[in-house]
Formats: C-alpha cells, sequence, structure tokens
C-alpha cells in the first residue's frame, strides 16, 4: 500500500502570532539589538531561538528590563501590574504584542468587573495569557480548570450577576462542556457575546477532527508549553489516533511508523511553516512520498502592526 502524508489545513501560525513575531523582527530593524520581550513572544523554541539570534532578550520580571531599553509584551498579553511596572521605569518605547483576540478577552473581562460581576475564568493555572487575564481586575474572579472545579466555587446558585470568560486556546468540545455544567449550576451564568476561544484554535482543532477520520497516527509540530498544540495532540488521542508533539523532525521515532500508511501532520498557531517542511523531508526518508493536504477551512485573517512598525 502507498505510504501517505496528509497535511492539515489550516495548521501552523494564526495571525496573532504572525504579528507578534513581526513586531519582535521589525523592532529590530528599527532600532537595532537589544530588544526586551517580556515572556517568550509566542510559545516556539525555535521561533525563539531564532530571535534570540538576532538580539531579542526574554525576560520574565520587568525589574530585569534595563533603563531606556525598548520593551515588547507577548501575544499572551500582560497584568495591568506588568503594564503599571513598566510604565513606572523610563524606557525608551513599549510595543504590545498581545493578541487582539485576548485584548477582546480583557476589555470583556474589565465591563464586567465594571458592572459588579463575579467573574469565571475557564483556563490553565499559570499560563500567562489566563495571569494576564485574570490580571485586568482585582476582585472577585475564579479560575476553572476542570469540571471537577465547579463544585469548590464558593458561590450561591442563585447569584444574580455572575459571568463566564475563557481562554483562547482551549479544547473546544472540553470548553462547552464545562460551560454546560456551569449554566447548570448557575441559571444567571452571562457567557460572553462572542465565543472567546479564538478562530485559529476552532480551525485546528476541526481539522485534527477530519484528519482523525483517515490517518493512522498524527504528528503535531508545537512546543511542550505550546497549549493548542497540546490540545490538538489530546483531542487526536480522544478521537482513537495516537499523536505526537514535537519541535523537530529528528524527534521522529522510526518505531511510531511501524506498520503505518497515513501519517497526519499538523502543527500548532506558533509553530512555523518550515517545520512542517523539515517533517515532511524527514518522512520521505521513511518512504512517505505521496503527499495530499485536507483543507477544512481557509483563513483569511490578518492583524495590523502597530503604526510606527509599519513599512
Ligand atoms: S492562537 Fe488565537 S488568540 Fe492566540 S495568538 Fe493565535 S489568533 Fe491570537
Amino acid at each position: 500500500m502507498t505510504k501517505k502524508i496528509i497535511l492539515a489545513n489550516p495548521r501552523g501560525f494564526c495571525a496573532g502570532v504572525d504579528r507578534a513575531i513581526a513586531i519582535v523582527e521589525k523592532a529590530l530593524d528599527k532600532y537595532g539589538a537589544p530588544i526586551y520581550v517580556r515572556h517568550e513572544v509566542v510559545h516556539n523554541k525555535y521561533v525563539v531561538d531564532n530571535l534570540k539570534n538576532r538580539g531579542a532578550i526574554f525576560i520574565e520580571e520587568i525589574k530585569d528590563v534595563p533603563e531606556n531599553s525598548i520593551l515588547i509584551y507577548s501575544a499572551h498579553g500582560v497584568p495591568l501590574s506588568v503594564r503599571e511596572e513598566s510604565k513606572s521605569k523610563n524606557l525608551k518605547v513599549i510595543f504590545d504584542a498581545t493578541c487582539p483576540l485576548v485584548s477582546k478577552v480583557h476589555v470583556e473581562i474589565k465591563n464586567l468587573h465594571r458592572q459588579n460581576y463575579t467573574i469565571l475564568m475557564i483556563g490553565h493555572k499559570g499560563h500567562p495569557e489566563v495571569e494576564g487575564t485574570m490580571g485586568q481586575v482585582s476582585g472577585d474572579i475564579y479560575l476553572i480548570e476542570t469540571e471537577a472545579d465547579i463544585a469548590k466555587l464558593p458561590l450561591a446558585r442563585d447569584i444574580a450577576k455572575i459571568a463566564v470568560v475563557t481562554q483562547t486556546t482551549l479544547s473546544v468540545d472540553e470548553t462547552k462542556s464545562i460551560v454546560d455544567n456551569l449554566k447548570a449550576a448557575y441559571p444567571n451564568l452571562r457567557l460572553p457575546k462572542t465565543e472567546d476561544i479564538c478562530y485559529a484554535t476552532q480551525n485546528r482543532q476541526d481539522a485534527v477532527k477530519a484528519m482523525a477520520k483517515i490517518c493512522d497516527i498524527l504528528i503535531v509540530i508545537g512546543s511542550k508549553n505550546s497549549s493548542n498544540s497540546n490540545r490538538l495532540k489530546e483531542l487526536s488521542e480522544h478521537l482513537g489516533v495516537k499523536a505526537y508533539l514535537i519541535d523537530f523532525a529528528t524527534e521522529i521515532n522510526k518505531d511510531w511508523l511501524n506498520n503505518v500508511n497515513c501519517v497526519g501532520v499538523t502543527a500548532g498557531a506558533s509553530a512555523p511553516e518550515v517545520l512542517v517542511e523539515g517533517v515532511i523531508e524527514h518522512l520521505k526518508k521513511y518512504d512517505y512520498n505521496t503527499i495530499d493536504t485536507l483543507t477544512t477551512v481557509k483563513e483569511h485573517m490578518i492583524f495590523a502592526l502597530p503604526s510606527e512598525l509599519r513599512t
């Protein structure tokens, strides 16, 4: 039987990641190195290492940014406390690479807070996006990681003003299930006007669902700390197709390919296409010479750069 590769489409970079990386690159072009970036601008080792080689310095704490430097916030967003601390320092310029779809959730949560809602956030503890979003407000905000957390909430069932927001890169199906349970627990629960889970997360998960019907295994290109990449791997395995999350083609173990005719390949929203090309070349060594693409939707989203960096 012919061995083949099926490429998911859409896969890889989303509009928010494209924009965030372009902000760092254009800032390096315009101002020269070093450029300071709070947290990995996107969660991908290849991207971060390349930017480090060009002179980007990744830091976690604003205190580590020297006076008069250029600072960029990562695509995941930052809590208000970080913005305040940055403003109190004598920095030359600050660029905000927060994805506009994360910023949309920030606006939403601030509006809810202003209207005295108790806010629930579905997301992963410690993820910078969750810290950034929860850090937009002070007061009554609770993190829900799993359905089990719902029972632990110290809130009355008939609470009048209660609302939920979510991290943008979660499992669409799991989040729906948590929201359904929350609605059952709190009848007055207010949902976001439009989905917080972003188009790129949704589209890449839909593509994996289609791939799982025809592939024997799935290779997901993405870093271990990439939330949306991890969700692609989990989804595939939930659908009964063994999946492997790798940064680079060299991590592919030939034992994974035993009795495998069809290898599905996808990439998380922060993984560049060059890594997909590397995986294809690597698989060709094992006679996977037929390459098909499975397109589930076409993406056209583009986010504008800050005006100072447009050329
Ligand atoms: S995954 Fe979604 S929220 Fe995150 S940067 Fe991409 S478009 Fe924005």
